[in-house]
């Protein structure tokens, strides 16, 4: 039975229990879940890629263990490991809050993780709880990283499967008049099927075929940046960045959740794999001389590590 959630105005995300209506492969690689809940008329629309947590089942209980109400994250986290359910990060693809139905898109990757494993094997009826942006909540939520300046000459996408959805998700909020490029590194060639295409950008979804994750997507950045950004002479220092050690994530804003800076010639997106985005922001920042506040870089999942709760 659906509990609806007891969260009040003041919390800037809520949660829902939701129930699996539709499942449509769109892609080789992906496979669109819609979800419906009685609440979900309150999940606000943020759109490009703002990003919700997915919780899923644990064998033998369910999602009966998951707390609900505004401190359901400290409660969640006392809670012993065989009843805290697992929580994984995904990107809202579409929001309908007349018919009270939001659409993500996951990527099948096999049976490892618990968000792979329930996706290729959840049929219509199932259930799941979401994290998502509360509607009436009037503050600043968070979760949105496409920052870009106010003025930007071109804007670069550049990511992996997993950034897929948001990527998609920009290209159709940008206007036409939008110049850049959107490349997506994808396991499949028809995936290219889980694209947008856009007036103004250049859309260029290479497969991985049996490379390593980036072996595709990185000679393509360094070539379409030639087109994008004059090569600066000068090669700058900068911080490196473990991603072993922490979180590979910088989104580059002011106090008030806007963009860092106001103009810029080019602004950069970067998103999946964490080491191939740690190598493609250095290539940005420290070969090309592109500003550091122009280059949002997000490590969406690291290869061989499971989501830390
Ligand atoms: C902000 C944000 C938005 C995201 N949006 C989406 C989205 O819209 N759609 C989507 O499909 N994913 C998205 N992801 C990525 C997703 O959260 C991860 O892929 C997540 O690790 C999947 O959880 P899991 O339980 O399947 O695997 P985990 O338990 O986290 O990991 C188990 C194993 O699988 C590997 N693994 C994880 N993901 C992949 C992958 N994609 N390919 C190959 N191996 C993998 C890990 O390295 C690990 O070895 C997003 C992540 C972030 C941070």
């Amino acid at each position: 039975m659906t509990r609806l959630s007891t969260q009040t105005a003041t919390a800037p995300f809520r949660l829902h229990e939701v129930t699996l209506v539709r499942r449509r492969p769109i892609s080789p690689s992906f496979v669109r879940f819609t979800f419906s809940g009685p609440e979900l008329d309150q999940f606000a629309d943020k759109g490009l890629d703002q990003r919700i947590k997915l919780i899923f089942p644990l064998d033998g209980v369910g999602l009966a263990a998951v707390p609900m109400g505004d401190d359901w994250y400290a409660r969640w986290r006392e809670l012993p490991d065989e009843l805290r359910n697992p929580i994984r990060t995904y990107t809202v693809r579409a929001v309908r809050r007349e018919q009270r139905e939001i659409d993500v898109d996951i990527v099948l990757h096999g049976l490892t993780g618990p968000a792979s494993r329930w996706a290729s094997s959840a049929e219509p009826g199932d259930s799941l709880v979401i994290l998502g942006p509360n509607a009436a909540y009037e503050g600043f939520h968070g979760g949105v990283d496409f920052l870009p300046p106010r003025r930007s000459g071109r804007v670069l996408l550049a990511g992996d499967e997993t950034a897929l959805p948001a990527i998609a998700n920009i290209l159709e909020a940008l206007p036409a008049d939008a110049r850049g490029c959107a490349l997506v590194e994808v396991p499949h060639p028809d995936d290219v099927a889980a694209l947008p295409v856009h007036p103004g950008f250049d859309v260029v979804v290479v497969p991985r075929g049996s490379g390593t994750h980036g072996e595709a997507l990185s000679p393509l950045v360094r070539e379409k940046v030639d087109g994008l950004l004059e090569a600066l002479d000068s090669e700058l220092e900068i911080d490196d960045v473990d991603v072993d050690a922490g979180l590979l994530w910088e989104v580059p804003s002011d106090d008030a959740g806007h963009a860092a800076l106001d103009e810029a010639p080019l602004y950069a997106w970067l998103a999946g794999e964490a080491s191939v985005i740690k190598a493609l922001r250095r290539h940005l920042v420290a070969e090309r001389g592109m500003d550091r506040k122009a280059v949002a870089f997000m490590g969406y999942w690291r290869l061989g590590r499971s989501e830390q709760n």
